[in-house]
């Protein structure tokens, strides 16, 4: 078991990229702290048949990380249910897509405070344990984003950027005391967050939710396939591993070729 004895806090963990990625780490060995938006019975749920599924110990809290108040206190809800992060993934995020003419103020607010600056709150919470006990894994998911620039996407990419510069600051910070702090960047992956974007492309074609897919597809991933969540659950329990121990500060694409363009 590569992360026996570890405890992961994974954010934005019960769907998607973050529940792929809680699986993942729970299937080698590490407990799992769940945090999500929904309410406790909900989320418990869903943390309850993780931990039934992989034989590790799962628990949930919830928390709005729009609030820098709650994201701030997110470690100490996690010492609390279970123990404090060994490992912290800083996953959840938002979108929306608008150009910056008519791009509404309130969702540029919401959407750096979610996918920048909670992680900069947890990471400043987690940091300290990590540092006493001598070992610490951080890993935050940005996306293709965070390298390069699409249209329509000004708060997106901007977020996604400076995760990546706050990840290389906290890896330099960090590097001497066991602690690795990186990036995965993943291209179009098969969750919620992009299905407004498949929809609307998908009404360039009558309605046609594949048709749409392939367009996405063709304009940017030369793979041509939307990504499994679990392909970026793997990747994070590599750069969680022991292997992974001489990696930090690096911004690690997970995109089908989209960033080789
Ligand atoms: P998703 O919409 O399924 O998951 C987003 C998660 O963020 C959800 O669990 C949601 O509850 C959580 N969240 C939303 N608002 C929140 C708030 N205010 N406070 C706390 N949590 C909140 O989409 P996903 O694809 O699984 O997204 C996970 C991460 O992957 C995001 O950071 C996203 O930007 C990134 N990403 C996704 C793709 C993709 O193509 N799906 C590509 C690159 C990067």
């Amino acid at each position: 078991m590569l992360l026996k004895n570890r405890c992961a806090l994974v954010t934005g963990a019960t769907q998607g990229i973050g529940l792929a990625i809680a699986r993942r780490l729970a299937e080698a060995g590490a407990d799992v702290v769940l945090h999500g938006i929904e309410p406790i019975d909900a989320g418990a749920a869903v943390a309850a048949a993780l931990g039934a599924q992989t034989g590790r110990r799962c628990a949930y809290v919830a928390a709005d990380l729009a609030d820098a108040a709650a994201a701030a206190g997110l470690c100490e809800q996690a010492s609390t249910v279970l123990a404090a992060p060994d490992i912290l993934v800083n996953n959840a995020g938002i979108q929306h897509t608008c150009g910056i003419a008519d791009f509404p103020a309130a969702r540029w607010d919401a959407i750096l405070a979610v996918n920048l600056s909670a992680a900069f709150h947890t990471i400043k919470a987690a940091v300290p344990g990590m540092r006493a006990r001598g070992w610490g894994r951080i890993v935050n998911i940005a996306s293709v984003h965070g390298l390069v620039a699409s249209v329509d996407k000004s708060a997106y990419v901007a977020a996604k950027h400076g995760l990546v510069g706050l990840s290389k600051v906290a890896a330099l910070e960090t590097a001497a005391q066991g602690i690795t702090v990186n990036c995965i960047c993943p291209g179009w992956t098969d969750t919620a967050i992009i299905q407004p974007q498949i929809e609307a492309r998908a009404a360039n074609h009558g309605g046609d939710r594949a048709a749409g897919i392939r367009e996405l597809l063709a304009e940017k991933q030369p793979n041509l396939t939307l990504l499994p969540p679990e392909r970026i659950g793997d990747v994070a329990v590599f750069l969680a591993s022991e292997a992974a121990a001489g990696i930090t500060g690096i911004a690690l694409p997970v995109d089908g070729g989209w960033t080789a363009r």
